[in-house]
């Protein structure tokens, strides 16, 4: 674990968080401030920064990512109205997590381009 990332605590379950999904590489739970009806964080279990950090070396890992956030969708029973999948990566996208995590927006209709 990264020193004192928020996210690893939640990933190894030392905070406590609403899990809806998870395996041996990926978890997912309820963002604690939703900006949808449904909105949940998909992150790797492993710490990584950010989309930024990723190497060849993940690339399963990445696969992982999406194909959870698009289980979570059907969970969520969101995956046939359409959601929206977020990345925010460093200052300018107001990342602020620095661990690699995929929001699972939906729920609601949704406008383009996002602020
Ligand atoms: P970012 O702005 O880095 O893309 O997204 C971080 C997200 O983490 C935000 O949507 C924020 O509401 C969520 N978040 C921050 N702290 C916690 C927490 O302790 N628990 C949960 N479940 N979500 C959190
Ligand atoms: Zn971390």
């Amino acid at each position: 674990m990264a020193n004192n990332c928020l996210f690893c605590k939640i990933a190894d379950g030392s905070i406590k968080s609403d899990i809806v999904y998870s395996n041996d590489h990926v978890v997912a739970f309820r963002d604690i401030n939703p900006q949808a009806p449904v909105h949940v964080l998909v992150i790797p279990r492993r710490h990584l920064e950010n989309a930024t950090a990723v190497l060849p070396e993940d690339d399963a890992m990445v696969a992982e990512l999406l194909r959870a956030a698009a289980e979570v969708a059907r969970q969520e029973g969101i995956a046939g109205s359409g959601y929206r999948l977020v990345i925010n990566n460093g200052p300018d996208a107001e990342q602020s997590v620095p661990h690699l995590h995929v929001h699972v927006l939906g729920g609601r209709p949704m406008s383009w381009p996002p602020g």
